[in-house]
């Protein structure tokens, strides 16, 4: 069977190696960048967190409301085939944390090194530079593809060219496009893990502070429940951070109809309410003279105590002084801060996209298109995404094994 394969990430080499078990397939793969794997290359700060230690049950409700339908590429390539995959090709992988799994080398080089060394020994051809323009299609089947020069009949094609972020990692709208003219729907576009952009100046003047151990919620009655945890950085124009740009995703769909999105940070989540009154009553005992900027510095940065002493007028008070609505006031700030959010750090910089081709037109078990005969959809193209912690390398790996293989036609 010829087989043309669009995109060279995670997705489209697992599908060709999949493809490649059957010998007597042809696979081409098409690559529009000057070097496969540009977006796998940067994951995980280049260390590639490939995917986690929970089971498939735990995992595909992590995708939110779509994630069923990752349920049957899961069964097929769950995160423990996968990590067996990867040291059937000479990667072993380790788990830094008790939870998030990398390869032992730290390297996602070795990754892509490892799966090309596998795809050179089998009968897969590789053409960079070349983008698909386009499907050919013909009474509800898909014959082929056409790039700016050739024609290439198929008797499969898989289309696995990934999201819209980062385009200098190779992110467009191309496959997209491809896509919505074989009469595919695709669900908005938006971007997800990216830092957003907050409405407040105080936040920007405190650009470069990290904070530890941070709660972070959208501050909407339907989200509350939604909290995320970790530690957070502020940036030249709002803030960033594992906990905030999971929020992201969610943030850019209600940034569609609310021109600004309020989230609630705990800035200490291990010290609650109760525990701040019992800490500034010990302050006003034992540090009477001293003043609640310079006091706030024992758990936070210089910087942030100033801004939140400040913010209160509260300055120049000493512990003594501090009035009960005062201390209030103080209370609330540190574990419900407001920051408002106007957008997202935008596609540039979004290690992932929301939306993307409806899965009422995929079949969840081969990926097939439910509308043309003969193409297939994996990885990011699809409308799934997931937060950080190795979930999107594990969705394109898993939906690219699956598509790859030999259904019955
Ligand atoms: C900085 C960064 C860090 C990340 N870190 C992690 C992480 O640690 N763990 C994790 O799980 N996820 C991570 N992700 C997300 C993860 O990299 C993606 O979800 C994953 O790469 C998607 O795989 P894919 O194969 O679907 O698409 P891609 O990796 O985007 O590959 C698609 C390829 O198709 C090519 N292409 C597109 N259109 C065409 C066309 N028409 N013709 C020819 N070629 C085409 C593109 O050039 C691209 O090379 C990270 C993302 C970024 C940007």
């Amino acid at each position: 069977m010829k087989i043309i394969i669009i995109g060279s990430g995670p997705a489209g080499l697992m599908a060709a190696l999949t493809a490649a078990k059957d010998k007597d397939n042809e696979i081409i793969l098409f690559e529009k960048s000057s070097s496969v794997g540009k977006k796998l290359l940067a994951t995980g700060g280049g260390r590639c967190n490939l995917t986690n230690t929970l089971n498939i049950n735990e995992f595909y409700p992590k995708y939110g409301k779509q994630g069923r339908f990752t349920l049957s590429a899961l069964e097929q390539l769950s995160p423990t085939k996968l990590c067996q995959f990867m040291l059937d090709i000479g990667i072993e992988t380790t788990i830094t944390d008790g939870f998030h799994i990398f390869p032992k080398s730290g390297s996602a080089l070795d990754i892509l090194n490892a799966m090309m060394a596998e795809i050179n020994k089998q009968n897969i051809k590789i053409i960079l530079n070349t983008v698909v323009e386009k499907l050919i299609i013909k009474e509800n089947k898909v014959y082929g593809i056409k790039t700016d020069n050739q024609e290439y009949v198929a008797d499969k094609v898989i289309l696995a060219s990934g999201g819209k972020g980062y385009p200098k990692l190779g992110g467009s709208s191309i496959g997209y496009n491809l896509a919505k003219c074989a009469g595919h729907t695709i669900k908005e576009l938006l971007p997800g893990l990216a830092g957003l952009v907050s409405k407040e100046e105080w936040v920007k003047l405190c650009t470069g502070i990290a904070l530890r151990n941070v709660e972070i919620s959208i501050n909407l009655p339907k989200y509350r429940k939604k909290i995320e945890q970790g530690d957070i950085l502020f940036t030249h124009n709002g803030i960033s951070g594992i906990p905030v740009i999971n929020l992201s995703a969610e943030i850019s769909t209600l940034l569609l109809k609310n021109k600004t999105v309020p989230v609630r940070v705990n800035i200490h989540k291990n010290i609650t309410v109760s525990d701040w009154q019992n800490i500034i009553q010990k302050w006003r005992t034992k540090s009477g003279k001293k003043t609640i900027q310079n006091l706030l510095c024992e758990y936070f940065p210089k910087k942030i105590s100033k801004l939140f002493s400040l913010n209160l007028n509260i300055e120049s008070k000493i512990a003594a002084h501090l009035s009960q609505n005062e201390e209030r006031k103080l209370i609330d700030l540190l574990s419900n801060t407001i920051i408002n959010i106007v957008k997202t750090e935008g596609f540039s910089k979004a290690m992932v996209t929301r939306g993307g081709v409806s899965l009422k037109e995929i079949n969840p078990k081969t990926l097939e298109s439910k509308l043309l005969q003969n193409l297939f959809f994996a990885g990011e193209i699809i409308d799934i995404d997931g937060p950080c912690g190795g979930y999107n390398l594990q969705w394109a790996f898993s939906s690219g094994y699956i598509a790859g293989k030999n259904f019955e036609f």
